[in-house]
């Protein structure tokens, strides 16, 4: 599957924040952002004022960026978010957050949304008992997501689970510490989900 493979951090800079796409590395003085806020490459001689146009775009990859996601699959999940009942910014949001990747990195297992994606891939991931190596896979309330038994076995799983006590896990999910097994206790809605990105940007720029 294709995703983004150039260095992440240049994708905080171009958005003007810290959309924290490097796990642990993103809390540490090592974070570039922090260290050079300014976008990547030359910088022109007089700041231009950004467009209406510009801003929604910015909104747009700045959601893209902090989801992993190519802008045809981004696409296509707008499109479904339009097709759905209700605010469309919304529905994208809540249809970003039931991707199986996000659910990983909300259950503490992994410490950014990349790497989420790549325990899924790996297929160390199960969902209700079976093997599921999809990231862009949308859960539902009531599923229940573990590992492989074969995964409990190796060196990070034994990590996470070591760690898993300081995570933070959203409203909308439960976590069983001890055999980190998660559950959805529902479907996120907007007030569960804090974005990094207006929604209604997407909208108009997608509308044009
Ligand atoms: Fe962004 Fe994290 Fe890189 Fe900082 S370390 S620039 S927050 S990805």
């Amino acid at each position: 599957m294709a995703r983004y493979a150039s260095a992440v951090c240049r994708l905080c800079r171009r958005s003007g924040e810290k959309l924290m796409l490097k796990g642990s590395r993103c809390f540490t003085p090592k974070c570039a952002f922090d260290r050079r806020a300014k976008p990547p490459g030359q910088q022109p001689i007089r700041r231009r004022r950004i467009s209406d146009r510009g801003a929604q775009l910015r909104e747009k990859q700045k959601a893209r960026y902090s989801y992993g996601i190519l802008e045809r699959q981004f696409r296509r999940l707008f499109g479904e978010a339009e097709r759905q009942i209700g605010i469309t910014g919304e529905n994208l949001l809540m249809l970003l957050e039931r991707r199986l990747d996000n659910v990983v990195y909300r259950l503490g297992f992994a410490d950014s949304r990349a790497q989420a994606r790549q325990l899924v891939q790996h297929g160390h991931i199960i969902i209700n008992g079976r093997k599921n190596d999809i990231p862009s896979s949308l859960v539902k309330e009531g599923d229940v997501i573990g590992w492989k038994k074969s995964s409990t076995k190796s060196g990070y799983y034994q990590q996470v689970a070591a760690s898993i006590e300081s995570k933070v896990i959203p409203n909308w999910l439960s976590l069983d510490g001890e055999n980190l097994v998660g559950r959805v206790l529902s479907v996120p809605t907007p007030e569960d989900v804090e974005a990094k990105f207006q929604g209604q940007s997407i909208v108009e720029f997608y509308s044009r």
